[in-house]
């Protein structure tokens, strides 16, 4: 019997309902035990918001504005029933639930009587994803009114939840790895394991389904699906990661760019953003350049583009983002933004996996395969001034810092420790999301120009405003930022603009006071917008905690200097 959408959006209202963490993983267990082995890819998917499986390269490219226009269409509700349901909540899904129970759904006749599977919703998001083209348009908003005119307001809420990309129901990737583990008896380390290595645990629970333990053991790296991401800790100075290291390590330049990982078999290259997202079409020339360059059968890198100009300086990161977003004339871009790849890694090699080895070994296997292709600029002292010396000389030609990597340290995929970290010198900028924006006066008159920033809190899941600027963008990236938050809006209010948290923006300032403007009561004094961070999802954003701690450390500097 082909399970119900229904009890997809039972169990998520269940695990909505609880905090606890155990209960969680118990229930969601038990549900993916009752699924047939198709079904078990595409609802662990679906658990975790995603539409499509992780590794594929489709996307749904539906518009906030185009999936609420059709809910519009199909509900009739009036856009006042749904702020008010939105700001009661701050949830899109909770929002579109209450327009569903409030308004009757103009169910389509001839599907009047069809009821939602999982595997029928996959396969109309998977039409979604597939329809490019003239008249996609159309045919995307003919799909989503087949999927939604079929759903109950609890299927409405996860659906929509599913087409803004985000769950928030508090079962994260880690909790759906210990449900996996639970339903299919297997041990949670072997499960883990496999979710580093294959990326998707939505693909791993599917194995289990149907292979069994068995089906896990034989899993390794596969080039063309992206490995998650080893991420570093940020620490003070380059004496502090001198320490932390045991007296000696290995200090990186910092390059100010955008992560790279790159798959090669044979002839034929992929490159895949920090997100993980195929970005291969937007990079032809690293793509020549790997090519040309590194002799192996199938390998994994990755490293750090950078924009550069005519004599290869770096220049702002805004200018490589434009290079990440183009789609057609990619090669007028190639001339126009130039870009420098640098390699600090390598994880797989001719079929063998590479990341368990010591950073020192991976780092001799690259010098051999990288070619003509630059390696990162590296120091490996166990003197505090060389290392000094060093950061500076990164800063004066333009670089961000530092990163220190432990000499014996294996490639952590997916994990942020303190074997790799990082040396910012100034008051660390955060990366906070925006949650609304309000128009400007005079020049910038009908431009959302000045903006609410917020961090996350990831026990409660919401987003809390620290700050509040309208500087550090340009008037073109104001014009563009206006119109991507117009199609997030969810309120309108006078001059201001709720809208879906989205957009992710690094933000530097000069103090973080207590205040009692923000329900967090902190406030960032002299925020600026230093960059607009496309590559990095909500979830990237950084945490209120942190912005605690950083409040906390400032006194910590503070309190030193009134000492001296
Ligand atoms: P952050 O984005 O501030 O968390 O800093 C970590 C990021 O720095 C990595 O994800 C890389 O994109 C970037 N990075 C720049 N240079 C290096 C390097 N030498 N080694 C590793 N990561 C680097």
């Amino acid at each position: 019997m082909p399970t119900l959408f229904k009890s997809l959006a039972e169990l998520l209202e269940k695990v909505e309902s609880t905090k606890k963490r155990l209960e969680i993983t118990g229930m969601t267990a038990d549900f993916l035990k009752r699924l047939d082995a198709e079904e078990v890819e595409p609802a662990v998917s679906m658990v975790l918001g995603r539409a499509l499986p992780k590794w594929s390269r489709k996307t749904l490219e539906v518009s906030w504005m185009t999936f609420s226009g059709v809910l519009q269409r199909i509900t009739g509700f009036e856009w006042d029933v749904f702020r008010e349901a939105f700001s009661g909540t701050g949830d899109v899904g909770a929002a579109v639930k209450s327009v569903f129970e409030r308004t009757k759904v103009k169910k389509q006749v001839a599907l009047l009587e069809k009821t939602l599977t999982i595997n029928e919703v996959r396969r109309l998001l998977q039409a979604i994803a597939g329809s490019a083209g003239s008249g996609s348009r159309e045919k995307k908003e003919r799909l989503i009114t087949a999927l939604l005119s079929q759903a109950s307001p609890a299927e409405a809420k996860y659906l929509a939840k599913i087409f803004v990309g985000e769950m928030r129901t508090g079962l994260h990737e880690g909790l759906m790895e210990q449900a996996v583990a639970k339903a299919f008896n297997a041990p949670l380390v072997t499960v883990q394991k496999a979710s580093m290595v294959l990326g998707d645990i939505g693909e791993v629970a599917a194995l289990l389904k149907n292979k069994g333990l068995e089906g896990l053991s034989q899993i390794d790296f596969q080039v063309f699906r992206p490995v998650k991401l080893m991420l570093a800790q940020t620490i003070d100075s380059a004496s502090d990661a001198l320490a932390e290291h045991g007296g000696r390590t290995a200090f990186e330049y910092k390059y100010d760019g955008a992560r790279l990982q790159i798959h090669k078999r044979k002839k034929e290259v992929r490159v895949f953003s920090r997100r993980l997202t195929d970005a291969t079409h937007s990079m032809p020339e690293i793509v020549e350049a790997i090519k040309a360059n590194i002799k192996a059968k199938e390998v994994i890198v990755e490293g750090e583009v950078i924009a550069v100009n005519e004599i290869g300086h770096p220049i702002p990161f805004q200018h490589l983002m434009r290079r990440f977003k183009r789609i057609r004339k990619v090669q007028d871009m190639v001339k126009k933004i130039p870009v420098k790849l640098y390699l600090f890694d390598v994880l797989f090699l001719d079929g063998k996996s590479l990341i368990a080895l010591p950073y020192l070994e991976r780092r001799k296997i690259l010098v051999k395969k990288a070619g003509g292709i630059p390696l990162t600029k590296q120091l490996i002292t166990d003197k505090k001034k060389r290392a000094e010396t060093f950061l500076k000389q990164a800063m004066d030609a333009g670089h961000e810092g530092l990163m220190a990597k432990k000499l014996d340290s294996d490639y952590t995929p997916g994990s942020r420790g303190k074997r790799w970290l990082k040396i910012k010198p100034v008051l660390e900028p955060l990366d906070l999301v925006i949650t609304a924006a309000e128009y400007g006066y005079g020049r910038r008159h009908g431009w959302l120009s000045d903006y609410y920033l917020a961090a996350r809190d990831p026990i409660t899941r919401e987003f809390l405003n620290v700050g509040k600027t309208f500087k550090g963008l340009t008037d073109a990236e104001m014009i563009e930022m206006t119109q991507r938050l117009k199609e997030l809006a969810v309120r309108e209010e006078h001059n201001k603009v709720k809208v879906l948290p989205k957009i992710v923006v690094e933000v530097a300032y000069n103090e973080i006071q207590k205040s009692r403007k923000y329900k967090c009561g902190m406030a960032l004094r002299f925020a600026r917008i230093r960059r607009i961070r496309d590559d990095k999802s909500p979830e990237d954003a950084d945490t209120i905690e942190k912005v605690k701690e950083i409040y906390d450390r400032q006194f910590a500097k503070k309190g030193k200097y009134k000492a001296n």
